[in-house]
């Protein structure tokens, strides 16, 4: 009994500081207008995808009873890795349950004691997390440096093999990785590029199917992720790469091999997301012109952000409350605005993160930003006190 109350006195001193540190987080259900998904292309409700998978679970049923390497696997799976293989340009495609799982995978599956992973400061938890379990050396770049990531290559060359790691776009802060450069110096010093793809998929490339095809660095990058969460509206990500590389995943990758298979209709849905982003271009034409139109209207009104050209457009405003008094103002103007504060992003860059989608109109944005201009305008709370 002592034991338990004396964890719950540590649980709760620990919520307070997360209270004392504005950090606290609610669980708070879409409403109002979307300026925080990552339903870039407006794919998840869309009724293409609804349709395939209600179908697909008539067909297959709801859970898929196993992992892959047992009763878990289905045909849909395959199919829908080898046509996401060609998309992107590789020989070979492994579908996970989550991008999470799939960035797990990858870092603790290849490298191995002895290698050296280098990383951009700003990458995503899950690939921080990725190289922690594999306990390989990690060495942090400062985010974007390619002239730090050179020097720190050859700083850490060691006897074994040396990982680059590196998101395309940026999830919080919307800017983007020279993977032209990068590509270049694992070329010339015969290091691996890990690219995860995230945010890029269904958005940028001639086929849509993210910056490794953008930017012509397809032959350079040794595997990337793509996750399907996102533009593509379902659910999970592909790891693509050589037929060599995914077959060792199968075999290695825990996140793989200890986990049940997706339920089958997702492989339905996402065939569905698929037609759209082949057959539909002018989709993603029209997020970039509606991510520029916004960046456009809020640089009228002096609102900073990281300057960029994606559609994660990102206010900085530092102060943990502020961002979160500002992203309830939004709110309750009819705007579902969400306040990003550490750790998913640095102390001190509190921000709102707005992420546009197909959906929103100019005119909606124009009324955005003006509901935007004005509450930066307006003391709040943490500003009157500090
Ligand atoms: C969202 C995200 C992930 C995780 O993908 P999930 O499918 O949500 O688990 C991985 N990397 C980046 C850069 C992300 O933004």
């Amino acid at each position: 009994m002592a034991a338990y109350d004396a964890l719950e006195r540590r649980v709760r001193t620990r919520l307070q500081s997360v209270d004392s540190d504005r950090l606290r987080r609610v669980l708070r259900a879409p409403s109002g207008i979307d300026l925080s998904s990552n339903d870039y292309l407006g794919l998840a409700q869309h009724p293409a995808l609804k349709a395939a998978m209600a179908a697909a679970v008539e067909r297959e049923g709801c859970g898929s009873t196993g992992s892959r390497l047992l009763r878990g696997e289905r045909a849909c799976f395959a199919a829908v890795e080898r046509r996401f293989a060609a998309f992107k340009g590789t020989a070979r495609a492994l579908y996970f349950s989550s991008g999470y799982l799939a960035n797990l995978a990858v870092l603790t599956t290849f490298p191995e004691a002895g290698d050296v992973i280098l990383s951009d400061a700003l990458n995503h938890a899950s690939l921080i997390d990725g190289i922690r379990l594999s306990g390989v050396r990690r060495v942090v770049f400062p985010h974007l440096d390619v002239g730090a990531l050179s020097r720190l290559m050859e700083a850490h060359r060691g006897a074994g093999r040396t990982f680059v790691v590196t998101e395309s776009l940026f999830s919080m802060d919307g800017d983007e990785a020279p993977l032209r450069q990068y590509a270049e110096l694992c070329r010339a010093t015969g290091a691996h590029l890990i690219v995860d793809d995230a945010h890029a998929v269904g958005v940028y490339g001639q086929r849509g199917s993210g910056l490794v095809e953008e930017a012509g660095v397809d032959g350079d990058v040794f595997v990337s992720i793509s996750t399907a969460g996102k533009a593509l509206g379902v659910s999970g990500a592909f790891v693509t790469g050589p037929e060599w590389a995914i077959e060792f995943l199968i075999q290695k990758a825990r996140p793989f091999v200890f986990s049940t298979a997706p339920p089958p209709a997702i492989a339905a849905a996402l065939e569905a997301s698929l037609d759209i982003v082949d057959g539909e271009v002018d989709r993603r034409a029209r997020l970039a012109s509606r991510a520029a139109h916004l960046r456009r209207r809020l640089a009228e009104h002096s609102i900073r952000t990281i300057p960029g050209r994606s559609q994660i457009v990102p206010v900085i405003i530092g102060d943990n409350l502020r961002a979160v008094e500002l992203a309830e103002l939004l709110q309750a103007a009819g705007f579902d605005v969400r306040a990003i504060r550490p750790p998913s992003v640095p102390p001190g860059t509190a921000r709102l993160r707005l992420s546009v989608n197909v959906g929103l109109s100019e005119a909606v944005l124009d009324e955005f930003v003006s509901a935007l201009a004005s509450a930066v305008g307006q003391p709040t709370c943490s500003v009157a006190s500090s």
